[in-house]
C-alpha cells in the first residue's frame, strides 16, 4: 500500500515530544517520519496555520534530507484571521508574505488551510472569517494551487462561500471532514475531495458518512496526535485493502 498524508501538523512541538510545554519523552522526530516511510507513506504535506507556521513548514520542507518526501501547504486558518488585521503593515502586507512563502519554496503544494470555524468564534469573530477566507481564495486564483480547506459547524456560510468561489481555484479538498451525508454530497457535486482523520471517525453516523465517500475522492491526514492512531489505522486496513 502506498499513501500521501495530506494533512500532518508536523510543526507542533508534539512531534518532537513536548506536550502543552512539557516534556514528556525524547525528540523522535527523524523515527517518525521513518515509521511513516516503512508504514507506505510516499509523501507527507505538513498544514500552514498562519504566517509563522507555514514559514516553518515550508523551511522543513526544504531541507535536503526531506527532499521528495516533505511538501506544505501554506495559509491561514479561520481561528487565526485575526493576524490579519493585527499585521504590523497590515492584512495586505500579511497576504503579501504569505505569497513570498509560496514563490520562495518549491515545496508549497496548496493553499491553506483556510476556511470557517464557528466552533470557535471566541479566536476569531465570522466576519474576519469571512474576509480573509475570501483572501485566500485570490491567493489560490493567482498561484493555481489547490485549497486545503476547514470547515467547523458553518451551517452553509462555508459552503455558500466554496460555491461563489468555486471558478476561482482548480482543485480542494475539505479536511477533517465531520459533516452529514447531504453535506459531504454537496461538496462532491462542486468537484471536492473529501479529507478525513480520526475526527472523522467518532460517532457512527460519521463511519456512514465515511463508507459512503468514494474511493477515488478520499483523502486521508494524520492531523495533530490527539487524534486516535488506532482509528486511523482500522479505517486504512478497511478501505484500503
Ligand atoms: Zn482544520
Amino acid at each position: 500500500m502506498r499513501f500521501i498524508d495530506i494533512g500532518i501538523n508536523l510543526t507542533d512541538n508534539m512531534f518532537r515530544g513536548k506536550y502543552r510545554g512539557k516534556r514528556l519523552h525524547q525528540d523522535d522526530f527523524d523515527l517518525i517520519l521513518e515509521r511513516a516511510q516503512r508504514a507506505g507513506v510516499e509523501k507527507m504535506i505538513i498544514t500552514g496555520t498562519d504566517l509563522v507556521e507555514s514559514r516553518k513548514a515550508a523551511a522543513m520542507t526544504d531541507k535536503k534530507e526531506h527532499a521528495g518526501f516533505l511538501y506544505s501547504t501554506v495559509g491561514c486558518h479561520p481561528t487565526r484571521c485575526g493576524e490579519f488585521k493585527k499585521y504590523k503593515h497590515g492584512p495586505q502586507a500579511y497576504l503579501d508574505a504569505l505569497r513570498a512563502v509560496i514563490k520562495k519554496s518549491p515545496n508549497v503544494v496548496a493553499i491553506g488551510e483556510c476556511g470557517l470555524d464557528y466552533d470557535r468564534l471566541h479566536f476569531c469573530d465570522t466576519q474576519t472569517q469571512k474576509e480573509y477566507f475570501a483572501a485566500q481564495f485570490a491567493l489560490a486564483k493567482e498561484t493555481q494551487l489547490p485549497m486545503f480547506l476547514h470547515d467547523r459547524n458553518t451551517g452553509d456560510d462555508f459552503y455558500n462561500m466554496v460555491k461563489h468561489h468555486r471558478n476561482d481555484f482548480t482543485h480542494g479538498v475539505v479536511h477533517s471532514f465531520t459533516g452529514s451525508m447531504e453535506q459531504m454530497e454537496r461538496l462532491l457535486e462542486l468537484g471536492l475531495y473529501i479529507g478525513i482523520n480520526g475526527c472523522s471517525l467518532k460517532t457512527a453516523a460519521n463511519l456512514e458518512v465515511v463508507k459512503a465517500i468514494p474511493q477515488d475522492r478520499i483523502m486521508i491526514e494524520t492531523g495533530k496526535l490527539f487524534q486516535s492512531p488506532k482509528e486511523m489505522s482500522n479505517l486504512l486496513l478497511s478501505s484500503c485493502a
